[in-house]
């Protein structure tokens, strides 16, 4: 089975509608997909629309944005119930930290030299209530300011870059328990994105278990070959189910098409093992 269980649309910052997402997913042979939007769950009934006009089997998700120890971690829902209100208000209170973030990253580029990048951001954010880094990167790469998404995350976006902003986003405990509220699975996203050191990892991976997650990304878009079979050893070790997820945003922007990633290691379970 062709199984993808993350991926982006207009609804937070993905290039494709939701309905044109679930068409690229069905022309490129995935039979199960999961939309992870981050921080809201506005793209879902238009994409399970389409999804049961195509016959692709769909799962209602999403990527919630983490702080935990300083650093940003995403960790994603899936098989949530995107009418919960445990998950809806918790959604909405990150998204508000988000606008807020938007217009401090919008001062802080502007006081580097860069004007008026928060309307720029704005006119590429299909969904006002979703600012995201991607949209700002985007329209710096427009008006020149670097070649690609890339390298401006490089140059400007990154922490020590001048339109970073600190920002505190959910707990770990929170993000897991509104994703379990709403009858929902919570599995790390591409934990190998994150600069952890290995007892950091071990520490992070405990906590995660213990306040209720189930899963961790194996096979997505941001490992390498290598980094597979690194967190195929870390899900044996914690008694993880393992996910796999393209995180697909668009054409230019991801490393791995819809569906286009190798298998899972046979011997983990995977997370849609119960469903
Ligand atoms: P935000 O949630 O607003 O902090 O934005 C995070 C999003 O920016 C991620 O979900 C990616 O889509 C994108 N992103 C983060 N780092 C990079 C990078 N180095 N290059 C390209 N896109 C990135
Ligand atoms: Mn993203
Ligand atoms: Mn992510
Ligand atoms: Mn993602």
């Amino acid at each position: 089975m062709n199984i993808d269980l993350h991926s982006h649309s207009t609804a937070s910052d993905g290039l494709l509608k939701p309905e044109e997402l679930v068409a690229r997913a069905v022309a490129n042979g995935v039979e199960v997909l999961a939309l992870t939007d981050h921080d809201g769950v506005s793209g879902l009934s238009e994409a399970r629309a389409r999804a049961e006009a195509e016959g692709l089997r769909f799962v209602d998700g999403v990527e919630i944005s983490v702080t935990w120890e300083g650093s940003a971690v995403h960790i994603v829902g899936l098989q949530i119930d995107p009418e919960n209100p445990v998950l809806r208000s918790g959604l909405e209170s990150i998204r508000e930290g988000r606008a807020r973030r938007a217009e401090k990253m919008g001062d802080a580029l502007a006081a580097a030299g860069v004007p008026d990048s928060l309307a720029g951001a704005k006119t590429y954010a299909e969904n006002p209530d979703l600012i995201s880094r991607s949209h700002f990167a985007r329209h710096l790469v427009k008006t020149g300011r670097a070649p690609d998404v890339k390298s401006v995350f490089q140059s400007y976006l990154v922490k020590g870059k001048p339109g970073f902003v600190p920002h505190q986003w959910a707990s770990l405990a929170q993000a897991v328990s509104w994703i379990r509220a709403s009858g929902g699975t919570a599995v790390v996203a591409h934990p190998g994105r994150y600069k952890f050191s290995k007892p950091e990892l071990q520490v992070f991976l405990a906590q995660f278990r213990d306040c209720g997650g189930a899963g961790i990304e194996v096979v997505t878009g941001s490992h390498s070959p290598e980094q597979y079979l690194e967190f195929a050893r870390v899900a044996r070790e914690f008694g993880l189910a393992a996910s796999r997820g393209s995180d697909y945003h668009g054409k230019g922007e991801s490393k791995a098409d819809l569906g286009a990633l190798p298998q899972l290691p046979d011997d983990l379970k995977p997370v849609w093992h119960d469903w």
